[in-house]
């Protein structure tokens, strides 16, 4: 190959490391964004000097239209739908891969057998697996995030049974492949079982545990793609694969770790949404002059978002709320960031650095939890599972999984519309403690009253 497009691609290369080194920290992630996208015009630029199926012209109206489609959505989707967003791409990227090693199979099938060797092949194989197995996969997941089917999870008798029935069909089946490459009927087959395995391992997976299979899913099409990249001998591909697979394989733990859950168990046990708890407790509500009164006095406040402030999209009226307590009180305000609240990693980050919440104030759960005994208020906007005492009752769904200290502080404030469970289903403690006031409503609307009170004082 071109020693150019060779070291366009290493240039590519790098970039993206560097871009997913700067991806760690929310202060960076812009940049990190920034450049790998660099990267990746560096990449298809090079490629376009290797054309060998496709003209310029096609090239550039697939790209034209692809940027288009792509720029539409991204500017359309709300915060709260970015999970099923990611889902669709991981399943078009699975997608691709897939038909990548398909139509290699046909083209060396029809115009140089011997070059399909084992080698040729296995990768093939498991490109066709992987991208098919990502693509109905993602596909499942998408339609349970967004509702389109139920979320609960979808069980039958012998369903393992039937997996591992069709993995082993399918070896059989690639066996018969090594044996004569030039039957289509054997691949025929392997497109199907591969289809139907995404299918079966996502749906009886449980909603609450949708993210964690969409990071698996994403790891998965960064395998695919690397395999691909095997296929046509495109080093980039190779790497970017690779990426993609190992930091999605990271995510993945991380997030198990955070929501104290194995991959098996997030695989093979379902979790959340089928078993909510009914509630009996009632608690009176406080309103935001009440609120406003209390926080006056206040020295320090730690303000822990979850969930619903996503939902409500109050996190401009949240930075206001902190502003207006350092302007007319001179409190100390920081923010406490469960690596697990909202629906995708990072989601309390995003919202708040949107509203241009300085980093140093976001502080993650491990070092903030210290110092919630020293707070005099926490003020917890939509977030319930990630500060549920009943996550070291070590009983439950919720059993083991870190939370945020919050019931530690010396006042607690919550912003939600009513008392009932979050994504795990758990009743919360929290809500009933004689030092928490429930400040009922919408969050937008709750923040925005309790900053007109303040502004009042
Ligand atoms: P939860 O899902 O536990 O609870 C969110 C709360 O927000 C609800 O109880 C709801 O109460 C409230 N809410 C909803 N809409 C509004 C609104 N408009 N205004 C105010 N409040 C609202 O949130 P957490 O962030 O604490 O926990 C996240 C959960 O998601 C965890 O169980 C976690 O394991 C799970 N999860 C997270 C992933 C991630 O990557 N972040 C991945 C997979 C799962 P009400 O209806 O009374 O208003």
């Amino acid at each position: 190959m071109n020693i150019g497009i060779e070291i366009a691609y290493l240039v590519a290369s790098v970039l993206f490391i560097i871009g997913i080194k700067y991806l760690g920290k929310t202060k960076d992630a812009r940049k990190g964004n920034v450049i790998s996208a660099v990267g990746m015009v560096i990449a298809i630029a090079a490629t376009l000097f290797t054309l060998e199926v496709l003209t310029l012209l096609e090239i550039a109206i697939a790209i034209l239209v692809g940027t288009a489609i792509g720029l539409y959505y991204a500017q359309k989707v709300a915060m709260t739908k970015i999970p099923e967003m990611v889902a669709l791409f991981n399943g078009f990227g699975g997608l691709a891969s897939f038909a990548v090693a398909l139509s290699d199979y046909y083209f060396k099938r029809d115009t140089n057998l011997a070059s399909l060797d084992a080698i040729n092949l296995t990768s093939i194989l498991v490109s066709v697996l992987i991208g098919a197995v990502t693509f109905t996969g993602s596909m499942v997941a998408y339609l349970k995030l967004d509702g389109k089917i139920s979320g609960q999870p979808i069980t039958f008798k012998g369903q393992h049974l039937l997996n591992l029935l069709l993995l082993i069909a399918f070896v059989a089946a690639s066996v018969l492949v090594f044996l004569d490459p030039s039957q289509v009927n054997y691949i025929v087959i392997l497109i199907v079982i591969s289809l139907l395995l995404g299918i079966l391992t996502v749906i009886p997976i449980g909603g609450a545990d949708m993210p964690v299979v969409e990071s698996l899913l994403n790891s998965l099409s960064g395998i695919a793609a690397a395999f691909t990249g095997f296929i046509i001998g495109n080093s980039v591909l190779i790497i970017a694969g690779s990426l993609v697979g190992a930091s999605g394989l990271i995510l993945t733990f991380i997030m198990c770790k955070a929501m104290n859950r194995t991959l098996p168990d997030v695989l093979f046990k379902s979790f959340g949404g089928s078993e909510k708890q009914s509630l009996t407790r009632t608690k009176v509500g406080s309103d935001a002059e009440e609120v406003a009164m209390m926080v006056d006095g206040a020295q320090k406040i730690i303000i822990v978002p979850g969930y619903g402030m996503a939902v409500s999209q109050c996190q401009h009226q949240v930075k206001e709320f902190a502003d207006l307590l350092q302007e007319k009180f001179d409190t100390e305000v920081s923010y406490a960031i469960h690596p697990v609240a909202g629906r995708m990693p990072g989601h309390m980050n995003v919202l708040l650095a949107e509203a241009n919440v300085p980093y140093e104030q976001l502080i993650e759960m491990d070092e903030i939890n210290s110092e919630f005994p020293d707070c005099d208020v926490a003020l917890v906007i939509g977030a319930n599972d990630t500060t549920n005492p009943a996550a070291r009752s070590g009983e439950g769904p919720l059993a083991g999984m870190p939370i945020i200290d919050a019931d530690m502080a010396r006042t607690v404030v919550i912003v939600k519309r009513s008392l009932s469970v979050g994504y795990a289903g758990v009743d919360n403690d929290l809500f009933y403690m004689d030092k928490t006031m429930m400040l009922f409503g919408d969050g937008k609307k709750m923040i925005t009253q309790l900053n007109n009170s303040i502004k009042e004082i």
